[in-house]
């Protein structure tokens, strides 16, 4: 085991993804360049979806869309309370109100039981949007949520889950970001995301008029397109501004890199399975305190964090504590994610009831490394290192 701390995540960088970097800075366009449209065409064929929008994070991305359909004061958006707390955040800059649903307190993940009892709890209405998390590369059941959702669109933060699909009886699998049950998609590409920019985000839909709106809108709502302005002229530098924009685009150096980590995707997630496997199997023998996240048969999954429910409680130990010996053999955890009904802001502006899935999944819950950069020995110092520092024999 080499002396170096062991990050729960990063980013994997080779010499292709620096030279592809260095050749934009030689060239002429830094931002708004040809690289832009290439990241999001390859993204689109990538993920099956009709278009693709580069923005500036994936919390930006989540914004325009929640502004792009329009979603505003008065308005409700269901969503799980397990979640970055981009997800609803996105919610909140618009003016609308954040209804916190649970989850499955086992996969973490908001299921058809948890939206129905979230749709009870909302004002029918109200309610614009519903926005399922593929929560650490699991995909949420779609076609079952977009049924009891009925009219009502279906935004899925897919930040977790580039790369998954969900699977169907009788049916071809479908590409989570391809949007064959919702409005749009959102992917991160930060640096400890599938494929990393440092930031950057990506929409996909296949919605043709959502498309033009969302591109509006991460220029500043400028509008170029002569046929749409509202006054006739001929004036070369003319344009119009229709709708309050933003300033959220990605730049080029992070689409040069975006494309040449995307032509390396389909070995990160091999490589991410592969560890996970690992786990799987060395943790299966620390006994019944310690578990991976029960799998979903639904999905083929893209690995983005491996998390382990502990039962804390049982073994008579703080999480606190184990996260703190485990930095002291070198060793980074995360706890993701603590839920957001919780944080002060949102107990303020959504009064939300005992949500028992979450409270189970929170207090189990902890992120273990897991990035393709790794090895499988690395995977098991992880796991020897945890059974040591709960007391349990291997
Ligand atoms: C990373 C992440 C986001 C936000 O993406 P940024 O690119 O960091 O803005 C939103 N939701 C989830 C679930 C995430 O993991």
């Amino acid at each position: 085991m080499s002396d170096k701390f062991l990050p729960y995540s990063r980013q994997v960088i080779d010499e292709n993804d620096i030279a592809a970097v260095a050749n934009v800075l030689r060239g002429d366009w830094l931002t708004t360049g040809p690289y832009v449209k290439d990241f999001e065409e390859a993204f689109a064929n990538t993920v099956e979806a009709r278009h693709a929008v580069a923005c500036s994070s994936g919390t930006a991305g989540l914004h325009l869309i929640t502004a792009g359909l329009g979603i505003g004061p008065g308005d409700q958006v269901i969503l799980p309370s397990i979640t970055f707390l981009a997800t609803a955040n996105a919610v909140s800059y618009v003016g609308a109100q954040v209804v916190f649903s649970d989850v499955d307190g086992e996969t973490g993940l908001m299921g058809p039981p948890q939206l129905q009892e979230a749709l009870s709890r909302a004002e029918a209405n109200r309610i614009k949007a519903v926005i399922p998390v593929h929560l650490n590369g699991q995909c949420s059941k779609m076609e079952d949520l977009q049924k009891i959702a009925g009219d009502v669109p279906l935004i899925e933060d897919a930040c977790h889950a580039l790369g998954a699909c969900e699977i169907f009886s009788g049916k071809k699998p479908a590409k989570i970001g391809s949007c064959y049950s919702s409005r749009a998609a959102m992917f991160s590409t930060h640096a400890v995301k599938a494929i990393a920019t440092g930031e950057g985000g990506m929409i996909t839909t296949n919605d043709n008029r959502l498309v033009e709106t969302l591109r509006t809108l991460r220029n500043h709502g400028i509008v170029r397109d002569k046929e749409r302005f509202r006054i006739k002229t001929n004036e070369p530098w003319y344009y119009e501004m229709h709708e309050l924009g933003f300033n959220y685009r990605l730049t080029d150096l992070q689409c040069a890199l975006g494309l040449s980590q995307l032509s390396k995707l389909k070995w990160f997630i091999e490589k991410r399975e592969k560890l996970q496997q690992r786990y799987a199997i060395t943790l299966s023998k620390l006994g019944k305190y310690v578990k991976p996240i029960q799998t979903v048969d639904h999905c083929t999954p893209a690995w983005h964090l491996l998390v382990v429910l502990i039962d804390f409680d049982g073994l008579g130990v703080t999480r606190a504590d184990v996260v703190q010996a485990l930095t002291t053999k070198g060793i980074g955890t995360q706890v993701h994610y603590i839920p957001v009904h919780s944080q002060p802001y949102y107990l303020k502006r959504s009064s939300t009831p005992f949500l028992s899935g979450v409270e189970l999944y929170y207090s189990r819950c902890l992120s273990l490394p897991l990035w393709p950069g790794m090895s499988m020995e690395q995977v098991d110092y992880v796991v020897l290192s945890l059974g040591e520092v709960l007391g349990l024999n291997i």
